[in-house]
């Protein structure tokens, strides 16, 4: 199946939650196809516990009006945290596997 599921840049999402004051990070970031034309994307947000209710529903909307426009995925869930949870080491080892696998260092697998 193609579509945006298969080259999606999650570095590229990441570097804007960065830029969005009291975002913090993001991880567990499932993106499937349902059709090609009809791509889901869900992942856990991490937002500073001192946030408001209304800065932390701004950051969830400006993240949905970012990944509408910059990856034309128009349903996207959200779970929002103040800090990791339990998925967040799997997560992160993913991602030294794939960062691994991209710059072709097999024998070098960092965690951060
Ligand atoms: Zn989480």
């Amino acid at each position: 199946m193609e579509g945006a599921a298969d080259n999606f840049d999650y570095d590229r999402l990441l570097a804007f939650v960065k830029t969005l004051p009291g975002a913090k990070d993001i991880h567990d970031l499932p993106v499937w196809s349902v059709t090609p034309e009809r791509v889901a994307l869900s992942y856990h947000l991490i937002v500073n516990p001192e946030n408001s209710l209304e800065r932390s529903t701004e950051i969830i909307k400006q993240l949905k009006e970012y990944v509408l426009k910059e990856f034309k995925i128009s349903h996207t869930t959200i779970e929002i945290e103040t800090d990791q949870c339990g998925s967040f080491t799997i997560f992160k080892a993913f991602q030294a596997i794939r960062r691994a696998i991209k710059t072709e260092m097999m024998g070098s697998i960092t965690y951060q």
